[in-house]
């Protein structure tokens, strides 16, 4: 990798400061008359350059965390893994880091050697240059028998500190808070495409990693080697397939054959990360896309076994076509604007299993409810283990089926009383769903359509009288009662 960065001028790249967050642009500016280096970093660049809006626009700095803090009042610090500033605005939050570095401490403290001993022969043989600016973490501190014997055992002996970069033999990393120079931050990032600065001192973009060209080929290359990269942090092959689908790009083909051949290290991720992760798989408008990919590079496999399993009993391309069907429904409401709320999209996507599981219970003897709470309790402890589903989601999940025999109650006040219930947006959403897959309750869907129709929510009615609880309300999959439900999932407004 060259030192010298690929700096492309203002005029030669299309970004201009209007399609940035104008609270961005105050935090670059600020940051820049407080004396430190602020570039705009990753996808922000990456998706401006692509003529695309951004989700959002990060910043890094020279500037540590603490320094940061003093610049900004509506700053707070957050991050265990690592330190990172949120920077609050009323409609926005701006997240600045500092300068990172993926190297260990061992491995800078040779870098640093070798980095000495170049500089001590360059000066002997040439006038004195100007020192190149060296991270913190190469600056070691004094070891404690250094320090103690430096005192001669007046200061008492300091408590060893956790290391700032710890891997695990195999090469994972587990904590990675080492500061570095913008262009050591540059390759610690996952893709060249990534790893893109746009500077606020003169506007130019300053490319170390052949971003550039990856963007105009339509590349996502790893940044160096792949294998390392991918056992460094799995969940980068997670976002290779994202970025790939999402962008429309290709994945380099050195990239992709480590990402084929350490696919299963994607079980070592964690899976509360990975919670996250798939939610922006599957919620950013190209869902389908991205699971035919994560399909097709055995991935899926590798984060939902057991549903993968049930997909691969396929009989006439079913269950894998319900899915894909799911997701393709899912991406025209995003794509329309609408919000998926996660409930929604696992209920879509998975509800079938849970319901293939409830049937199994029943086909044994077991009443209806038992057996779809059981059926939601296995299908929770199954999922978890490798992508945390939280317990709210699957009780969620649980309701929509739960109330699909609700929906089949056409007589008398139940109709009413149910559409004015917060669980009825999400039993017909996945009443919707099924019946336009599946050809089947596509008279009882057109009757709701009707109704919701002809009974619109007039404003200051009263709401309706609380009914008695069923057995829906008052209990869990795991048998305990429920307390009332604080914060649940946001009913969206019923579509016709
Ligand atoms: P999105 O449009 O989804 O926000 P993004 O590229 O901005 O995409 P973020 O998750 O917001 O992705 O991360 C911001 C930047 O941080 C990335 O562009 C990348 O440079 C870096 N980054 C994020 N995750 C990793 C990772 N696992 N390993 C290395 N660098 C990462
Ligand atoms: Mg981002």
């Amino acid at each position: 990798m060259s030192d010298q960065p690929v700096i492309i001028p203002r005029s030669d790249h299309p970004i201009s400061r209007k399609w940035i967050s104008q609270n961005a642009i105050r935090v670059l500016y600020r940051l820049k008359e407080s004396g430190h280096l602020a570039y705009l970093v990753g996808g922000g660049v990456r998706d401006l350059l692509l003529g695309r809006e951004p989700k959002d626009f990060d910043i890094a700095t020279d500037a540590k965390p603490n320094e940061i803090k003093k610049i900004f009042r509506n700053c707070r610090l957050i991050g265990r893994r690592f330190r990172l500033a949120h920077i609050h605005f009323h409609d926005e939050i701006i997240e600045v880091a500092t300068f990172r570095s993926n190297i260990t401490e061992e491995e800078s403290a040779v870098e640093t050697a070798v980095k000495v001993e170049a500089q001590a022969s360059a000066s002997t043989q040439a006038a004195p240059r100007t020192e190149t600016a060296m991270p913190d973490a190469v600056l070691r501190e004094p070891t404690i028998s250094s320090a103690s014997s430096a005192v001669q055992g007046s200061v008492p002996p300091e408590r060893p500190r956790p290391p700032r970069m710890l891997k695990t033999d195999d090469g994972m990393i587990l904590r990675d808070n080492v500061f570095g120079t913008p262009e050591q931050d540059a390759i610690r990032r996952d893709f060249t495409v990534n790893a893109l600065f746009y500077g606020i001192a003169d506007y130019s973009v300053i490319d170390y990693v052949g971003g550039m060209e990856d963007l105009r080929k339509g590349l996502i290359r790893i940044i160096g080697d792949p294998v390392v990269r991918f056992t460094e942090d799995p969940v980068r092959m997670v976002r290779a397939v994202r970025f790939a689908a999402v962008l429309g790009f290709e994945i380099e083909a050195k990239t992709y054959k480590a990402l084929l051949e350490h696919k299963d290290k994607i079980a070592l991720a964690s899976p509360a990360r990975m919670y996250e992760e798939v939610q922006k798989l599957f919620l950013l408008g190209e869902g389908e896309k991205t699971y035919q990919m994560l399909r097709n590079t055995g991935m899926f496999g590798v984060l939902f076994p057991h549903i993968n399993a049930w997909i691969d009993t396929e009989e006439e391309g079913y269950p894998h076509i319900w899915v894909g069907k799911a997701l393709d429904w899912v991406d025209t409401c995003v794509l329309a604007g609408r919000k998926v709320q996660p409930h929604i999209l696992f209920c879509l996507m998975f509800g079938q299993y849970v319901e293939m599981k409830t049937a199994k219970l029943r086909s044994g003897g077991m009443a209806p409810l038992d057996a779809l709470d059981m059926a939601v309790a296995e299908f929770l402890a199954e999922i978890v283990p490798r992508v945390q589903v939280p317990r709210k989601v699957a009780l969620a999940i649980r309701d929509i089926l739960w109330n699909q025999g609700r929906l089949e109650k056409t007589q008398g006040k139940a109709p009413l009383y149910f559409l004015r219930r917060p669980g009825f947006a999400d039993a017909f959403e996945y009443l919707r769903f099924t019946s336009e897959l599946t050809g089947e309750r596509l008279e009882l869907r057109a009757w709701w359509k009707e109704f919701i129709r002809s009974h619109p929510v007039v404003p200051g009615e009263a709401a309706p009288t609380p009914e008695k609880k069923t057995g829906s309300q008052a209990r869990r999959p795991d048998g305990r009662r429920r307390r009332p439900r604080r914060r649940g999932p946001k009913p969206q407004a019923p579509k016709p």
